[in-house]
């Protein structure tokens, strides 16, 4: 008898996705004040998927209040990055008070989240998660429903900070993820400076810090991150991929996406949990600034006929909930529909003026002069 030339699933330190889910369902219940926890489903094709999602508020009564924050955390969209949906349950354990930031200010900590409302999709593709645990350790599609699902939330619950968390290797991964260049302009400039920040004092200059698109070379993430950047106008759309065995065989998935022992566990753990915090620290500061230039400079600005459409679908999709699928699948032909409409309009009416001008003319040249 040979030995597996893959590492199963350690479950000393992994949690079932049953049990997982359990953990979280027991936090919340002993925390109604400050968590509160749903599930939505979705189907395509007879696929069906669902997601829950947990939102922290510090009161549960301010909880749409759109003075606060608001910040979407999703794990767990590859079924085979398995430490991606620990890190969320525990930081679902330090935002509910139960666990502790070893190296955090509690004052400056307590007034960050006084102002934050957070939503977390703990297990964003519990499909393809199942699949993992029954043994298909590479399984890594994305399911439709899943992003649809997320989609929407985005588009109901208009985050100013999403967070994609992946694993595979270290890296804090901002827009674009479709080319190799991060946006233009102050904002994106600072947003740099803050991921190198959390890079040098929580990944120990290890992570990869750029677009996604210029830093791995390929299509990492779909266009996840730039979809909730460019469309869903989301100000600072990320990926952290917060861990990876560079040594693994490419077959041998559990161990090349997850740490299999404990100290690496462990320090995985807490060293992301508190780069998460010391994130949510800055970028309120971020947002402050970016919240008072805009209130103080000319909000008006030259929009394509591109953004206005998405901006327009956008707003209706989330007012009519279940167009959105035909939306925003069709979104693309709308959009091509609408530009031929325009040109067509805009050449009837040089027709017609044309047409005017013409019968006007044996008029003007009739008038004695
Ligand atoms: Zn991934």
């Amino acid at each position: 008898m040979s030995a597996p030339s893959f590492t199963p699933i350690n479950r000393d330190l992994y949690h079932t996705s049953d049990a997982l889910m359990e953990q979280i369902k027991a936090l919340v219940y002993r925390h109604p004040d400050k968590l509160y926890m749903e599930t939505t489903g979705g189907k395509n094709k007879g696929y069906r998927a669902e997601m829950t999602v947990v939102t922290y508020c510090r009161n549960r009564k301010d909880i749409d209040d759109k003075s606060k924050f608001r910040i979407l955390l999703s794990f767990g969209q590859h079924g085979r990055e398995l430490i991606t949906s620990e890190l969320a349950l525990r930081i679902l354990s330090i935002l509910s008070g139960e666990q502790f930031l070893p190296n955090m200010d509690p004052v400056s900590l307590n007034n960050t989240l006084e102002r934050l409302v957070i939503k977390v999709v703990p297990m964003e593709n519990l499909n393809g998660r199942k699949l993992v645990e029954e043994g298909e350790l590479c399984e890594r599609r994305n399911g439709l429903p899943e992003t649809q699902i997320m989609r929407k939330l985005c588009v109901s619950f208009e985050p100013h900070i999403w967070v994609n968390v992946h694993s595979g290797m270290e890296a804090l991964f901002m827009p674009y993820d479709h080319k190799n260049t991060t946006p233009d302009g102050l904002h994106s400039h600072r947003i740099r400076l803050m991921l190198e920040k959390l890079n040098h004092l929580h990944c120990e200059d290890r992570c990869i810090v750029g677009s996604g698109g210029g830093s791995v070379g390929y299509l990492a993430h779909g266009t996840a991150t730039d979809y909730m950047y460019d469309i869903a106008r989301v100000p600072m759309a990320f990926t952290f991929e917060i861990y990876g065995d560079r040594t693994a065989s490419s077959k041998d998935c559990f161990k090349m996406f997850n740490p299999v022992d404990l100290t690496t566990f462990n320090k995985v753990i807490n060293d992301w949990s508190a780069a998460f915090f010391a994130m949510f620290n800055m970028s309120t500061h971020q947002l402050d600034e970016l919240g008072s230039k805009a209130s103080s400079s000319n909000k008006d600005k030259l929009v394509s006929i591109d953004d206005y459409l998405d901006g327009y679908l956008m707003e209706r999709s989330s007012r009519y909930g279940k167009k959105m699928e035909v939306l925003d699948l069709g979104m693309q032909e709308i959009r091509t529909y609408f530009r031929l409409f325009l040109l067509s309009s805009v050449l009837l009416l040089f027709m017609f003026c044309s047409r005017i001008s013409k019968s006007n003319r044996p008029l003007v040249s009739g008038i004695p002069l």
